[in-house]
């Protein structure tokens, strides 16, 4: 058997974060895959595990307060309500927002859909008021290449629905936003800029102040996508500047069917609402109906109750491991797998080669081996990536490659799982050899 060579530069320094500890936090990493093998979970870009507090919140909240919120005066009612909220309250403080501007949604995807769909119900809202970021033909709406498709589609779809033209930003050779366009792509036509502040696909950091700064310049509106931000880094609206930020409670080791819009109150204020029904309404008459201030106004039906105070939950396991050691420890392993991959003859990173505005998603293509087969023998050996085009097509067209293999890391990442996947790259390379 081969040993792990340790190419120069692959350092181990000392780890942020405990991993020993942490893993003991999450049952799942205590199961094994592929007959007895320990699962080697690099696919926490996809969707993240989820520790014990906060399967427990879930539970505690289904055993003892289960009802729903801003429904009926009975206790229960009271109490699902004031947890609630009290959530609401968690999640807006680790971005720094108050809880009146933090809409809960479904995901990420739901909550940019919210946006498109107000901002095209704004053209024909009947209230003067809802009219004021109204998009329409002529105006512009600006995107870059290495958006995740799902803050690409409902773009095109509300340019399509309203008669708007889509621009984008393109992408140097080295993984970048190419931002030498920037004062023509985002023009006095510019409606909206909606931008990813770390690349699902690159693992790229986005200079999110110049394209915020350039905003403003002409009037625009800034949606930060935050799916894969908000889990692995500070994130402070008040620094952000941009008017909306979305993120998803799966990817933060938070439930799935929980997501996260906030948008500065004065433009939530300003926008109809994208889903109408029960919760959302002031007065209801058979001729017509008015709606109630955000968020609310945003947050028709019963709401993901149990998901959002499991969200809070997770929330408060990051906050204390405290972001900036999550930011921190990812970055220790990325520059160690950086290294040791780089070290692979063969092997080819797709994104920023260092550190520098880089986060820790890892695309990688191995020459002669489709991204599938390298996905199958790290899959054999207990080690979950993703193959294939990550729902970032363009990216993977740019940079001329059919799929990216692609490992990300998490709070419970160690160096055993990068020296695993590097291991499991020569696997493949010497099976297809
Ligand atoms: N944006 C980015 C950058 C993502 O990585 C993802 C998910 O992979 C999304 C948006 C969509 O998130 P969700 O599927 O939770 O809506």
């Amino acid at each position: 058997t081969e040993t792990v060579s340790r190419p120069a530069g692959a350092q181990q320094v000392p780890l942020p974060l405990d991993v020993e500890a942490i893993r003991a936090d999450f049952p799942i990493l205590s199961r094994t895959v592929r007959d007895g093998k320990r699962l080697v979970y690099l696919d926490s870009g996809a969707t993240s595990q989820k520790p014990t507090s906060v399967l427990d919140a879930e539970r505690w909240f289904y055993e003892n307060v289960n009802a729903a919120p801003h429904r009926g005066a009975h206790q229960l009612a009271e109490e699902a309500t004031a947890a609630y909220e009290a959530a609401r309250t968690t999640i807006g403080a680790f971005i720094g927002a108050p809880e009146n501007e933090v809409v809960f949604t479904r995901n990420s995807t739901e909550a940019i859909n919210l946006v498109a769909y107000a901002l095209s119900n704004a053209a024909t809202a009947k209230e003067p008021e809802f009219r004021r970021y109204a998009v329409g033909q002529g105006d512009e709406i600006v995107v870059t290449e290495m958006e995740h498709h799902a803050n690409l589609l409902p773009w095109q779809q509300l340019c399509e629905r309203t008669g708007a033209t889509l621009r984008w930003l393109g992408l140097t050779d080295d993984g970048r936003l190419d931002l030498s366009d920037l004062a023509t792509v985002v023009n006095e036509r510019t409606k909206l800029v909606a931008v990813t502040q770390q690349s699902n696909i690159l693992g790229t950091i986005n200079p999110l102040g110049d394209i915020v700064a350039r905003a403003r310049e002409v009037g625009a509106l800034v949606l930060v996508d935050g799916a894969q931000s908000v889990p692995h880094q500070r994130v402070d609206v008040t620094e952000l500047g941009a008017d909306f930020l979305v993120f998803s409670g799966h990817k933060m080791l938070g439930p799935t069917g929980v997501g996260v819009l906030w948008g500065r109150y004065d433009v939530l204020d300003a926008l109809p609402p994208f889903l109408t029904g029960g919760s959302m309404i002031e007065v209801v008459r058979m001729e017509g109906s008015t709606f109630m201030p955000p968020p609310q106004r945003f947050e028709a039906g019963v709401p993901m109750t149990a998901q959002v105070i499991g969200l809070a939950a997770a929330v408060e396991y990051l906050q204390r491991l405290g972001m900036d050691q999550v930011q921190a420890h990812e970055e220790a392993l990325t520059e160690y797998a950086l290294a040791q991959l780089r070290a692979v003859p063969g092997v080819t990173v797709i994104g920023p080669p260092d550190t520098v505005a880089r986060g820790g998603a890892i695309s990688f293509t191995v020459e002669g081996i489709h991204p599938h087969d390298v996905g199958q023998v790290l899959d054999d050996l207990g080690i979950a990536v993703r193959v294939g085009h990550h729902c970032a097509w363009p990216v993977v067209r740019r940079y001329g490659v059919p799929a990216t293999t692609r490992a990300t890391f998490y709070v419970h990442t160690g160096y055993d799982d990068v020296d695993a996947l590097v291991e499991g790259v020569r696997e493949a390379q010497r099976f297809f050899g």
